[in-house]
């Protein structure tokens, strides 16, 4: 039972018309009551559930007014955590809400880690593992399609899937445990065996249909680590600045690292495109003496999508063809660019190094080739359709690599079974599969794996 409260400002630092401050324990109403103050002069002890308040928010101390509220009740156990929720609707902007963060800890609540009201919720039985850490991808995601493998994951599609799984595992140990006790009958075993065979079967068909979404998933998730490479002048930085332009542009900082890095993404019909080494595109665009060549060549080690761009209106240059071999073994598309100009690019010769991948033709400039850019890097990824929403993907390399354990023991079981081997040995492979799912969803888990997981999320979340 967990038995302090705590609070945490839940929306993002910076200036913004309101920011909440968030309270969840057993005295999260008491803390707010001491602070708050309605026109009425009615307490929020004495609000019924779910409802949201006006009022002001007062320094006890001082009697000092600290901002204009309204404040939402949110009782156990029907919210986010399964505890009593205060949710303070303050102002936007550093100083007010840091205040009022500062007077509710004052109060008795203590600050809250990283992901802790996801935490509870987790330790409260209001959502599994697997749907806590949606939360964060939901959070995280870039696309729409990325929001909907959340959202999916936090409706727990997925959790109910790997229930499922369990639940014939479960079966077949249970027919076990029976031939065990009653070793006089030799037809149970003969039955066990039979479901072993015919579950763990079943069971191996639904884990690999799992895990051939774990690539889409996890570049849905965590989008394709693009780098746009060539020699100087060749339309780079124009690319560039069409894919952010036509593209939400979504900035994020990593965690963990200097805010100097920042990654850029740009969404190609859903799937996000995470750019590598932009800042050299464009440090180098309007520098005569460019260094894009050697530049390109970092960027190709890192990158798993090359987007190579070479210009129709000059033959194939030798640091053309050093990037075409350099990028040989990868995903690379090639851009033919300035299509608009006269073509002077041999394409037979380019033929001779381009090993059959995709060679399209653009102009940035008219704003040519680029549907059939996003068509390419579709058909590369997710064989020409991204499958409708209703499948669920695997995207979470936690979750793939315990689904890979759960396999290989089920494979081991099936392979012990051909082998003749004695059912309730077999059983310890079965137990080691059930188990394997089960850490999917949390089941257990040891609490220092659950700390480490939900540190991983932001504050307040
Ligand atoms: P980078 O050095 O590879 O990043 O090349 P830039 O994007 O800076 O482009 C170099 C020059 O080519 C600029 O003057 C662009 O306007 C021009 N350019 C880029 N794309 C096209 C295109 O498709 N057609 C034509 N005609 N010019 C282009």
């Amino acid at each position: 039972m967990i038995s302090d409260t705590i609070a945490a400002i839940s929306t993002p630092m910076g200036e913004g018309a309101i920011a909440i401050v968030r309270i969840s324990g057993v005295d999260a109403v008491g803390i707010a009551d001491k602070l708050f103050v309605s026109p009425g002069g009615k307490r929020l002890s004495e609000m019924s559930s779910h409802t949201i308040h006006y009022g002001h928010l007062i320094d006890p101390l001082t009697m000092i007014v600290l901002d204009e509220t309204m404040v939402t009740i949110l009782r156990a156990p029907n919210t986010f955590t399964r505890e009593d929720t205060i949710e303070i609707n303050c102002h936007g902007g550093f100083v007010a809400v840091n205040k009022i963060l500062q007077l509710v800890l004052r109060s008795g609540a203590r600050l809250a880690e990283p992901g802790e009201f996801t935490k509870r919720a987790f330790l409260n039985g209001r959502i599994d593992l697997s749907q806590a850490e949606a939360v964060m991808d939901l959070i995280r995601a870039k696309t729409d399609r990325a929001m909907q493998v959340a959202i999916g994951q936090l409706d727990g599609k997925l959790s109910h899937l790997i229930q499922e799984l369990r639940q014939k595992i479960l079966e077949v140990l249970a027919h076990v445990e029976v031939n065990i006790d009653y070793p006089e009958y030799d037809d149970v075993e003969e039955m066990s065996h039979h479901l072993l065979v015919a579950n763990g079967n079943e069971i191996l068909v639904e884990i690999n249909r799992l895990l051939q979404t774990a690539q889409q998933g996890k570049i849905l998730r965590e989008g394709i680590t693009t780098a746009i490479i060539g020699r100087p002048n060749v339309g780079k930085s124009s690319l560039l600045n069409s894919l952010l332009q036509e593209n939400k542009a979504i900035v994020t900082d990593i965690p963990g690292t200097t805010r100097d890095i920042i990654e850029e993404y740009v969404n190609v019909n859903g799937i996000p495109l995470k750019l590598v080494d932009t800042a050299g595109i464009r440090e180098t665009s309007d520098v005569v003496e460019q260094i894009g060549v050697e530049r390109s060549f970092g960027a190709i080690d890192r990158a798993d999508l090359i987007l190579l761009v070479l210009d129709t209106a000059e033959p194939l240059h030798y640091d053309d063809i050093d990037l075409l071999k350099k990028v040989i073994s990868k995903n690379v598309i090639i851009l033919l660019n300035k299509a608009d100009l006269s073509h002077e690019l041999n394409v037979a010769e380019l033929e001779r190094y381009s090993n059959g991948h995709a060679v399209i033709e653009t102009s940035i400039l008219r704003n040519t080739g680029l549907e059939e850019l996003q068509k390419e890097i579709e058909r590369l990824y997710f064989l020409g359709n991204i499958q409708d929403h209703d499948l669920t993907y695997v995207s979470n390399a936690r979750h793939i690599a315990l689904l890979h354990q759960a396999k290989e023991s089920i494979e081991d079981a099936l392979q012990a079974a051909d082998n003749g081997v004695p059912i309730d040995i077999i059983q310890i492979d079965m137990t080691k599969a059930w188990e394997s799912l089960g850490e999917i969803i949390g089941e257990n888990m040891h609490d220092s794996l659950i700390d480490q997981l939900f540190s991983q999320f932001c504050l307040g979340k």
